[in-house]
Order: C-alpha cells, then structure tokens, then sequence
C-alpha cells in the first residue's frame, strides 16, 4: 500500500511537470522575459559617395529615412517583439522609400526591368528565407519571410516565388510602381555606358558630377537586430545593380553571403558587389571567424572586408553580436548607416 502511493505521488509530480514543460512551450515569445538590452543596426548601401555630391536637403531627407526606421524598430523592440518581426518591419521602411534600392527605388535591369532579390534569417533557430528576380511584390522582405514561416523551401524565385506571395496574402503590385524617374535617367546612362554599377557609386563618373538634385544616389537596405530575448536576425533586401543581365542574382537573397544570423555568433547584412561578397561568402565568414577562431566581432567583419579589398571587390556590412556590440565595416567612401545601441544611442552617418 505504501509503495503503491509512493509510485502515485512519483506519477503526479512527473505528469506536473511535464503540463508545465508543455505550457512553457506553449508560451508566446512576447511574454517571455525581455533579460537583453535590445539593439539594431541599419545600413541603405555603401559606394563611393562624396559630400560635395549630397545637397544638405537631400542629405536631411537620407538621414531622417533611416532614423525613422531605426525609431520604429527600437520601439518595437521595446514593446517586446521578436527580432525578425522588428527585421521585416525595418525593411519595409526602407523598401517603400525610393530613397534607397530596394522595393520601390529598385534599379533597373540591362532591360529596363527591376528585379529584386530578398533575405531574411533568424539566428534563434537557423531558419531562413529568400527570394531573388521578383518584380511584382511590393516588399520583398515580407515575401522572404513568410518563405521562411510558412514554406518547406528556403530560397524561391521568380514566377515561382510571386505566386508563392500572393498565395500567401503578400501584397503584389502592377510593374510599374517601381518606375521612378531618376533611377530611369540613371539607368540610361549606365546602359549606354555598357557598365553594371552599384546604384550609389560615382565611380563610374555619372554621379562624380555635383549633385543636382536630378540624380539620386540610393542603395541596398539590410537591418541586423538583437532582441530583448537574447535573439538575432539579420534581413537584406536589394533592386541588385544597375544594368544587370541574365537575371543576375547578387548576394543579399544568399544565405551566408549577403545575409547571416545565428545567435551564437551574429547577425550580418552585407551591400556592396554581390559577386564578390558571394566568393568570399562574407557573411557566414563573419560568424565562422568568431564560431571557430574566437574573433570579436569588430577584428572578424575588418578581417571579412579585407578579403573583399584583397579581391578588389567593394562594399560593406552591419553587424551585431548577441552581446549587442554593434560593426558598420567597410571600404567605400561612405556607407548609408545607423544604429541604436544597447544604451539606446541613436547614430546615422553617410560618409567616413
Ligand atoms: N549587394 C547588392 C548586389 O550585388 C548591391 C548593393 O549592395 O547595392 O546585388
């Protein structure tokens, strides 16, 4: 009799336990306990960007883009959400803007299309998603995302992935809301000049003329995110380069090259010469430097950025640890960034 209500007590806490260990899996992310000071970084591309060429007034409209976006994600993060979700929403402000190439200030294509190429990864769980060559979905961040939420594939593109958004409620839009005019003229210069460039460069002398007002320069768009979980994910989202053909993909859709995160490491956005961060695969190096060699963050990104000087290639990228130490690394002129750090820091800067 006694044993058997020893075994009876034995089956209670076991089965106690294992309802608390389901509930504790059950429980919504939001309303775990925020241990981390939150932090993110952005970055609206890198080139060869020169003062002289920046009106103060189109410098303002730059920089309060990306404080904007910055603002909105730090008070996301502050009302608890996930750092993917604080990733795609950051994005989507830069997406929408025609400031910057990606969404609707995508660059043109050798054939005067625009293509674009998205990731997006979470470092919680080394999930994963990206498309590449979409031309109709409004936010291709979004489109990446719900790849990684709702799809059995991680990399889709295309035809493929446009039906994949629009069955899964992604906003698709017609073709034509990504003209812009000043990307137009820009492309046309470039087409004529036979040359694919990154869309902010001047160094192939279109934008070494002072700006005047006509002539944008814009870039790729990347966030990295600590969340108050202790979680990281990294995002991308680019029209890819001017003139390109063949439907060219760069980078920022490839897992490891463009866009990283993994929370034992770090999450990284990249921008630059896709094809150069794709040999190198850049972002992956990043973590694999701090993974297996023990590199801080900040000695692993300017050892990465080496690599891509050493291969003449050029660009740069974002990066932040799970300790929330932050890295805008790069060997351009200037690089689109900002940050809000651990203390809640606001910083945006165009040039060196
Ligand atoms: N990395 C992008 C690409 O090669 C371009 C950019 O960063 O501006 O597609």
């Amino acid at each position: 009799m006694k044993s058997v209500s020893f075994l009876l007590i034995i089956l209670l806490v076991l089965t106690s336990n294992t309802s608390h260990a389901q509930e504790e899996k059950k429980q919504p992310e939001t309303e775990r306990k925020m241990d981390t000071k939150y932090c993110l970084v952005i970055h609206g591309g890198a080139g060869n960007m020169a003062k002289r060429n920046l009106t103060p007034e189109k410098e303002k409209e730059y920089t309060n883009k990306l404080k904007e976006a910055l603002e909105k994600g730090y008070a996301m993060l502050a009302a608890g959400a996930e750092a993917v979700d604080v990733v795609e929403a950051v994005v989507k402000i830069l997406e929408d803007s025609p400031l910057f190439n990606a969404g609707k200030g995508s660059v043109f294509t050798h054939d005067g299309t625009n293509e674009m190429d998205a990731a997006i990864m979470n470092g919680r769980n080394q999930d994963a998603g990206a498309v590449a060559n979409v031309r109709t979905i409004k936010n291709p961040i979004s489109a990446a995302k719900a790849v990684m939420q709702k799809s059995k594939f991680v990399f889709l593109s295309g035809a493929g992935a446009e039906k994949f958004a629009q069955e899964k409620g992604i906003e698709i839009v017609d073709t034509s809301y990504f003209f812009y005019q000043p990307r137009w003229d820009e492309y046309l210069k470039v087409k004529n000049g036979k040359d694919t460039k990154l869309d902010h460069d001047n160094s192939s002398g279109m934008l070494d003329e002072p700006f005047n007002g006509s002539v944008d320069k814009f870039g790729t768009v990347g966030c990295v995110v600590l969340d108050g979980y202790g979680n990281l994910a990294a995002g991308t989202s680019t029209g890819g380069i001017v003139n390109k053909e063949y439907n060219r993909i760069g980078d920022s859709p490839v897992i490891g090259a463009g866009t990283y995160a993994n929370n034992k490491t770090c999450a990284i956005s990249c921008t630059g010469h896709g094809e150069d961060f794709i040999k190198i695969v850049a972002a992956h190096d990043v973590s694999a430097l701090m993974e297996y060699k023990k590199l801080k963050l900040k000695t692993a990104a300017a050892r990465v950025i080496k690599k891509i000087t050493d291969i003449k290639g050029r660009g740069g990228l974002i990066g932040i640890d799970h300790k929330g130490n932050i890295v805008m690394e790069y060997n351009t002129n200037g690089m689109f960034r900002g940050y809000i750090d651990r203390n809640g820091q606001l910083m945006v800067a165009i040039y060196k």
